[in-house]
């Protein structure tokens, strides 16, 4: 987004010149003279295409069974065909990932993960979302904003370019330029659009607030749960990409009040009966979370952190977070050894650091070795203890743990427990490991928001998580036969 404000001064001063090298056109869904950054629809499309494996690569894969995957994208095929693109091929795709995510790629390709479908509450949410990310197709967002980055590369004196060399330089902006934030001017737009097309179909334009009140909630909850981690351990979910204040939703709203909807659509029943027994958080092959220990089933390890230490797992390593900055940070390095783990430790790992105390040691069967160091960082000076554990030749696991100078003694008990919590799953105990799932449950007569939400498989913030994947309240009073979404382990 800084990069979009920066960007308007020397565009709006390249005037007509830059227009006329680099296109501008007519766009029917703003209405406006549109800049197109000289991208032509096979140039979209070729975009999208380029980067479609690579995105489904990055979160997860596809997710779903033949039927959920027609029953999104035959509600999007229906929202694109009432847009100002109808002859776009468009394509709809459920990401098997568990963070709360929508985005579009140029072309028609829209996507939306599992994560973001169990958030919602019923099909017209849903087909806020993916007429949202519609609108940023049909209103050429991305072309807008690929052709600041190219103006941003080329400057004035080269806006001659044409050819070859310009189409270099889009393939050049790559999946991080695709998956960037748009401007806010750019997101109100979409939503615009996007409560259009749902108009159109018959979808109560209310929805698409509905949805980023959810956003809203949810990124509460995530903040609340995060504590102090880093934003990057979570720098693709939907809210960095697609900023909810308060002001869009107001926005949201007017606007749905505007649009003449006569017997909205909201199927939620139909909805939530597609939910049902949905992938729930982390796929058993990105490892799960139970309290205070991290389980990974796939690749056969466990390990457990202190009281007080909140796990995060994300694609790269294993975060706990805990008080005064400490933390503990397991990953498995792309280079192996075939030497010791002390050798490991004190050459490869720890060759450019002063270490102290190294010794080697067995953590249940396992060849391990530990050693201590200094390290200075922003927050302050900070022990770190860098410990290996040898799986096999091919495959090391690398815990550090660090922890401010004054805490480092009163932690030490504790984070000597986790050294030695590390261990091999054996197979039976891989297999029981059985990852949470969505259920649809209906009240019954005596259920109250408190009482459901104890029934959710978490060691914390039970009724918080319900309230917000449920959308409702702890004083909302639940009626008989309503439908409910709940978290299970079967
Ligand atoms: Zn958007």
């Amino acid at each position: 987004m800084k990069r979009t404000v920066k960007m308007i001064p020397p565009l709006a001063s390249l005037g007509l010149l830059a227009l006329a090298v680099l296109g501008c056109a007519q766009n029917p869904a703003t209405g406006g003279s549109t800049f197109t950054g000289g991208l032509s629809q096979a140039q979209e499309i070729q975009i999208g295409r380029e980067n479609h494996v690579k995105i489904i690569k990055e979160f997860g894969g596809v997710y779903g069974t033949p039927a959920l995957k027609r029953y999104v994208s035959g509600i999007g095929q229906v929202l694109a065909k009432t847009s100002e693109r109808p002859g776009l091929n468009f394509s709809f795709t459920v990401l098997n990932s568990s963070r709360i995510n929508a985005f579009a790629t140029p072309g028609g390709y829209v996507y939306i993960t599992r994560g973001l479908m169990a958030l919602a509450d019923n099909e017209a949410q849903l087909a806020g979302v993916l007429a949202h990310e519609i609108g940023h197709i049909t209103a050429l967002h991305h072309a807008q904003r690929h052709g600041q980055a190219l103006l941003a590369n080329i400057g004035l004196a080269t806006a001659s370019i044409v050819g070859g060399r310009h189409a270099m330089q889009i393939s050049q902006l790559g999946m991080v330029t695709l998956l960037q934030g748009f401007s806010r001017h750019n997101e109100y737009e979409a939503d615009r659009l996007g409560i259009r097309y749902m108009s159109r179909v018959g979808f109560d334009p209310g929805a698409m607030a509905g949805f980023l009140s959810k956003l809203r909630s949810a990124s509460r909850l995530s903040a609340l749960h995060r504590g102090e981690s880093p934003d990057k351990v979570d720098q693709f979910n939907y809210l960095a990409t697609h900023p909810a204040p308060a002001a869009r939703v107001k926005r949201a709203l007017a606007l749905a009040r505007q649009g003449n909807v006569k017997n909205p659509i909201t199927a939620r029943r139909i909805y939530l009966s597609k939910l049902d027994g949905m992938l729930y958080g982390s796929d058993p092959k990105e490892g799960f979370i139970r309290g205070h220990a991290f389980l990974h089933p796939t690749l056969r390890f466990a390990f457990s952190v202190p009281e007080g230490f909140r796990l995060i797992n994300s694609s790269k390593a294993v975060y706990a977070f805990g008080p005064n900055k400490s933390r503990i940070i397991l990953d498995r390095p792309s280079k192996p050894t075939n030497g010791s783990m002390e050798h490991y430790v004190s050459r490869v790992w720890g060759g450019n650091m002063r270490l102290r105390n190294l010794e080697t040691l067995s953590v249940n069967g396992l060849e391990a070795a530990t050693a201590t160091t200094q390290m200075k960082t922003n927050n302050g000076a900070f022990q770190a203890r860098l410990t290996a554990f040898k799986i096999n030749t091919k495959t090391i696991y690398r815990m550090i743990f660090l922890t401010a100078d004054a805490d480092t003694n009163r932690l030490a008990t504790d984070l000597r427990r986790t050294t030695y919590s590390f261990r091999k799953l054996a197979t039976a105990e891989a297999a029981r490991l059985r990852p949470l799932i969505l259920r649809i449950i209906t009240v019954q007569r005596g259920d109250t928001v408190e009482s459901l939400a104890r029934r959710m498989p978490y060691s914390d913030y039970k009724l918080e998580r319900f309230e917000v994947l449920n959308g409702i309240s702890r004083k909302d009073q639940l009626r008989q036969g309503q439908q409910l979404k709940i978290v299970s382990t079967n």
